[in-house]
């Protein structure tokens, strides 16, 4: 029997035009030059310092990036008050991008046949047969052009699909990780996921997403959201807490 999450729960189906791509349509104006406004030296001065400021920011090691994010899930268990997350059984290795996106034929059709489709992937999570992890985070080479924000985002997300078991739904194991990675970002870096952005398709990942929101928005937390899907508490939350919000 195929299982059902949040029984109570009616989930509005996709939508494909969202509040959010309309903000986003802000294309660039075109200003008669007649018109255009004349550019304040100082301005430029301070917008060109400001952006060179951000670059020499990006750079990133794969140590520093690991040890923040250890330092992220301390703060969580505080969050929690349990000491339940740590990287013990997990193992974190950086790789290409090349190289997480080359699949065999097997892993090829195994996708295909969970998401409906091959996703460029950004980081994955194995599960061993010993019980421990192995995260891949496909970032190695990527320091110039990647923030060690969008890095921590991904290795929670990743960190999220580790919670509990897999699931059946290929939609609600996504909500899982994206429910862990919002909360992490929430907690951690005072800001929402990497993700909560426009949604342009109904992929299994976008989905997941609209999903989150809907939740979230009726005032569940993502810790409710966690203790659902993995069947056990998480911080306060008992797997059925989220009923409460109903
Ligand atoms: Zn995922």
């Amino acid at each position: 029997m195929r299982e059902i999450y949040f029984p109570g729960f009616n989930f509005k189906t996709f939508e494909p035009v969202k509040l959010l791509v309309e903000n986003f349509a802000d294309s660039p104006k075109i200003i008669d030059s007649d018109k255009a406004e004349t550019v304040d030296l100082d301005d430029l001065v301070r917008k060109l310092f400001s952006d060179s400021e951000k670059m020499t920011q990006i750079p990133w090691t794969q140590n520093q990036v690991k040890k923040e994010f250890m330092e992220g899930l301390r703060s969580l268990n505080t969050e929690i008050g349990h000491s339940g997350l740590t990287i013990r059984d997990k193992v974190i290795r950086f790789v290409t991008p090349e190289v997480i996106n080359r699949l065999s034929d097997l892993e090829g059709q195994a996708m295909q046949n969970r998401y409906h489709e091959i996703i460029e992937l950004a980081g994955s999570c194995r599960r061993n047969l010993d019980g421990t992890f192995l995260l891949k985070i496909g970032f190695a080479t990527q320091e110039e052009t990647t923030s060690k924000d969008t890095i921590l985002g991904v290795m929670a997300h990743e960190y999220g699909h580790a919670l509990g078991e897999i699931l059946d739904s290929a939609v609600f194991e996504e909500l899982k990780a994206y429910a862990f990675e919002n909360f992490f970002l929430r907690c951690f870096k005072k800001r929402l996921g990497n993700h909560l952005t426009p949604m342009l398709d109904e992929g299994v990942h976008d989905t997941a997403l609209f999903y989150l929101e809907q939740l979230l928005i009726r005032g569940i937390s993502e810790e409710a959201i966690i203790a659902h899907l993995t069947r056990r508490p998480f911080g306060i939350f008992q797997p059925e807490d989220y009923s409460r919000f109903l």
